[in-house]
């Protein structure tokens, strides 16, 4: 265990034996974005020498076809002369400069374009400064802040990360699982593990919409109020100001199993053990985010895997124009890059596309023509 590891261990210990077990959303909330030890917030964690690689990182296609939508979104919007371009969790700012890169030729779109990104660790934000060198752009930490005009909001790879709570059927009542410390002689113990315990009043009011239902015993289902917090937010505003946003993550239509997974350099690891030093994420449950989008007055799309959603944008016929350009070794590691975007036995069946737009707007390009 290195010193950094050690010190949000002490953490999470004195929560424990302060307040009792942890929820576990307040255990990934302190493990991924405690301020000072999270995990997001000091460690480099994506690409080949970090622990997990995103589609963006692949190949540049991805986000070349993401501008294509976006600026689909802006004409179907009758080209608004300002409009609010948000990227959620940017990462090492890969998708978004590719987005600008493949669009700068539309001189309209750029011009009316105010850059925001929504981030919440300092060292991503430098790196992202870096790779968006040269282009005008804002960081901010909340959604709530976004200026009021029509609005296109993207989103890869940021709502698995997002806290989540775990309840458990038992005995006819819901019980929720719980991080404890190891052992009777707690206050000595270095290690987690899981425990169930009956909701606390907090997570009685999470379940709130699922007391009705009648779960097979032993059933377990997951539930983010972050990131319900989050979309009631953003379609709020995608409301009150027109646009759309785009979701895009490995997840599926509802909250049954238990999807809680760690990787630590592109392995699978215990979420338990080396707390702030490996991704914890989840599926997410794109039923959850249409509901509390359409509650909001939107209009969400059908669940588009990510193989069709970037064969319907073009993704083959740019992957043979830019092959034309290669060979050898290159031309193997674009095909491949391909492959693993759309193949369903890869990323593309996996990752899945989800779109939600103001009512007024258009059907979006991709998702629901
Ligand atoms: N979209 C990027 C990175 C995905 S990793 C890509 O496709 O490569 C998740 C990103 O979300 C990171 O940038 C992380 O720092 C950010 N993040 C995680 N939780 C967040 C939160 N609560 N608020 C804002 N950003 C968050």
């Amino acid at each position: 265990m290195n010193d950094r590891d050690h010190k949000i261990v002490k953490i999470l210990k004195k929560n424990i034996l302060r307040h009792g077990a942890l929820s576990l959303a307040d255990y990934m909330h302190i493990c991924l974005t405690h301020p000072v030890h999270g995990y997001y917030i000091k460690n480099e964690p994506i690409g080949t020498k970090g622990d997990f690689t995103t589609s963006p990182e692949i190949s540049q296609m991805f986000g070349e076809l993401i501008g294509l939508w976006i600026v689909q979104v802006w004409m179907d919007h009758q080209k608004p002369e300002k409009f609010s371009l948000v990227e959620l969790g940017p990462g090492k700012g890969t998708l978004m400069a590719d987005i600008l890169r493949a669009t700068r030729m539309i001189t309209d779109f750029h011009n009316s374009l105010e850059l925001i990104l929504i981030e919440i660790s300092p060292s991503l934000k430098s790196i992202q400064k870096r790779t968006l060198k040269g282009f005008p752009a804002q960081w901010k930490t909340e959604i709530k802040a976004l200026p009021n005009q029509p609005t296109i909001i993207i989103a890869n790879e940021f709502f698995d990360a997002l806290p989540i709570n775990q309840f458990q059927r038992k005995s006819d009542k819901w019980m929720e699982v719980m991080v404890n410390l190891k052992g009777l002689s707690g206050s000595y113990s270095n290690e987690f593990c899981f425990e169930l315990m009956n909701p606390s009043t907090a997570s009685s009011e999470i379940l709130i919409n699922f007391e009705n239902e009648v779960p097979e015993e032993g059933c377990m289902i997951e539930i983010s109020k972050t990131m319900q917090n989050i979309v009631y937010c953003l379609s709020k505003h995608i409301h009150q100001n027109s646009g759309a946003a785009l979701i895009i993550d490995y997840g599926k239509e509802g909250n049954v199993g238990n999807t809680l997974q760690a990787v630590h350099k592109h392995r699978y690891s215990n979420p338990l053990s080396s707390p702030g030093q490996q991704d914890l994420t989840s599926f997410v449950d794109f039923k959850a985010i249409r509901t509390y989008a359409e509650e909001s007055g939107l209009i969400a799309s059908h669940l588009t895997n990510q193989g069709d959603f970037l064969k319907n944008l073009g993704i083959e016929q740019r992957a043979e124009i830019l092959s034309k350009g290669l060979s050898g070794n290159d031309l193997v590691l674009h095909q491949t890059a391909l492959d693993r975007l759309i193949n369903k036995n890869l990323m593309g069946d996996l990752f899945k596309v989800l779109g939600i737009r103001s009512a007024k707007s258009p059907p979006l390009i991709g998702l629901e023509t």
